[in-house]
């Protein structure tokens, strides 16, 4: 059996002195050729190894460079060094496998995050990515929680379909046509009956449409999975492969709908202060690094830390689509000019730098806006009263933007169809969806939330591309 070690972690956390173990992980620095500086990513914080001078052969101390991975088993002695409490007197010292220190592009250094994600096959060996991931993989942990909590089911949509949910066209297709000999019909047009699902296909844009028909059964579900949406989009906030959570609710409307979201998304912000204390404190301690390079009038107010705790002591402010118009049409901002899209008039789709406008300089903290004009938004929403919105809500955050998009589905079948007519969705193909509305229809409500993004807000990452292992983007899909 290989694997007789103990994990860095535990070591430094309830190491108890004087108790022998083995351990095993990458160099981070050897100095002195004594002190080797372990990491095995369970923590940041590395393990001293000591090898006392005389006690090892030159040829095995040579081994030891940044990256190298060792297995080390020795006695664990209180340090009297500052910074740990514990270090590993090494007994034994294998190396596993060497590390050229001319070749290897991670240097005992600061990087730039830049410079990291040309190399993101090594990128988790980083303190910064490290605490990423594992705050990702927290966040995650917690969504299933909380639902599993709320008796919700786990609803695997599919990642391959027919649909495009959001009818906005930006799908990649699916296909083993030989592209370089597509069948075509009579007419030239490329003949999918041959394809091989025998129509068209695409990868999903979100997986609501299949979370609304398990939800008409099971009463709540949500869906965890990939998305996929070819938008040229290149910006700080997309990607081409993202992962949603999306939420499905029977019996829900809007505010039901909008209650869930709050307290889904302060539920991920406690349970991930409260499970990653240390690689918070670190993200934060970070984040404040960073900012030191802005210019002070662009520096957050507050630490990572202090900003979610803000969040989480704090009810969302709740605004109307039409109140915020209202409010971006008066503001100095708008008067002097500033926004790039002017905001003069009620039915305009609200650009991103508007919604930050609200959350990071009117309201000063997360917004939940409401009941949209029809025209900006999905056929599936609820028709008002009005007969000019929908009852749609988007949750805005400081610093990204919108982090959910939600809405009460229509649930009546006349409205539904004329809906579809009026925005050329294929009312005969999507007979299943319809169909929900034909056989026991119920108010039924839902929302998406971007995954990323919300590691993001937990991370103080600001790019979207830092906090996926294998950012999809724009002619990026390496590794
Ligand atoms: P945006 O206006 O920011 O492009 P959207 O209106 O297209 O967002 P929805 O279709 O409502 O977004 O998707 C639900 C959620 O999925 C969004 O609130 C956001 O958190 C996330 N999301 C949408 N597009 C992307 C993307 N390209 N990359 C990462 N996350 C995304
Ligand atoms: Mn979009």
């Amino acid at each position: 059996m290989f694997n007789i070690g103990i994990r860095m972690k535990e070591v430094l956390e309830k190491g108890q002195p004087g108790s022998e173990i083995t351990v095993m992980g990458w160099v981070r620095t050897f100095r002195n050729n004594q002190f080797i500086a372990l990491n095995d990513g369970s923590t940041n914080t590395n393990l001293q190894v000591v090898a006392e001078l005389g006690k090892f052969d030159d040829s095995l101390l040579k081994r030891i460079t940044t990256g190298a991975a060792l297995k080390v088993s020795g006695k664990l002695v209180e340090s009297p060094g500052k910074g740990q409490h514990v270090e590993l007197k090494a007994n034994t010292i294998e190396i596993l496998g060497d590390s050229d220190p001319e070749k290897y592009p991670l240097q005992p250094k600061k990087h730039s995050l830049e410079f990291l994600r040309e190399i993101a096959h090594l990128r988790f060996r980083t303190n910064t990515f490290a605490s990423v991931f594992r705050v990702r993989n927290t966040v995650a942990f917690a969504i299933h929680k909380f639902f599993n909590e709320k008796g919700f089911v786990y609803l695997h949509a599919p990642i391959i379909t027919a649909s495009d949910a959001e009818g906005a066209g930006e799908t990649f297709h699916v296909t083993n046509f030989d592209l370089e000999n597509v069948p075509r019909t009579p007419d030239g047009k490329v003949d999918y009956k041959e394809d091989f699902f025998g129509r068209h296909a695409n990868l999903t844009v979100s997986g609501q449409l299949e979370a609304e028909l398990g939800a008409t059964a099971l009463g709540n579900v949500y869906t965890f999975g990939p998305t996929f949406r070819a938008e040229n989009s290149n910006t700080t906030r997309h990607l081409a492969e993202f992962w949603m959570i999306e939420p499905e609710m029977a019996f829900y409307d809007l505010e039901d709908n909008m209650n869930l979201a709050e307290e889904f998304i302060k539920y991920i912000i406690s349970y991930t202060l409260e499970n990653c204390k240390e690689d918070m404190a670190f993200l934060d301690a970070r984040l404040t690094d960073e900012e030191k390079t802005k210019p002070q009038q662009e520096r957050s107010e507050m630490g990572l830390v202090e900003k979610l705790q803000f969040v989480l002591s704090h009810t969302f402010e709740r605004v109307s689509y039409t109140e915020a118009i209202d409010i971006l049409k008066n503001c100095n901002y708008n008067k002097k000019k500033k926004f790039k899209y002017p905001v003069n008039e009620w039915g305009i789709d609200l650009q991103s730098e508007h919604e930050r406008y609200l959350v990071e300089k009117h309201f000063k903290k997360p917004v939940i806006l409401y009941n949209y004009p029809k025209g900006i938004k999905a056929f599936y929403m609820r028709s008002n009263e009005d007969g000019k919105t929908v009852a749609a809500m988007d949750i805005l955050v400081p610093g990204i933007g919108e982090i959910v998009g939600g809405s009460q589905r229509e649930e009546r079948l006349d409205n539904l169809e004329q809906r579809m007519k009026e925005m050329n969705v294929p009312v005969d193909e999507m007979y299943w969806y319809l169909d929900l509305r034909r056989f026991g229809t119920v108010p039924h409500s839902g929302f998406g939330l971007g995954f990323e993004r919300v590691v993001q807000f937990v991370t103080g990452m600001t790019n979207i591309r830092d906090v996926i292992p294998f950012p999809r983007y724009p002619k990026s899909v390496e590794f």
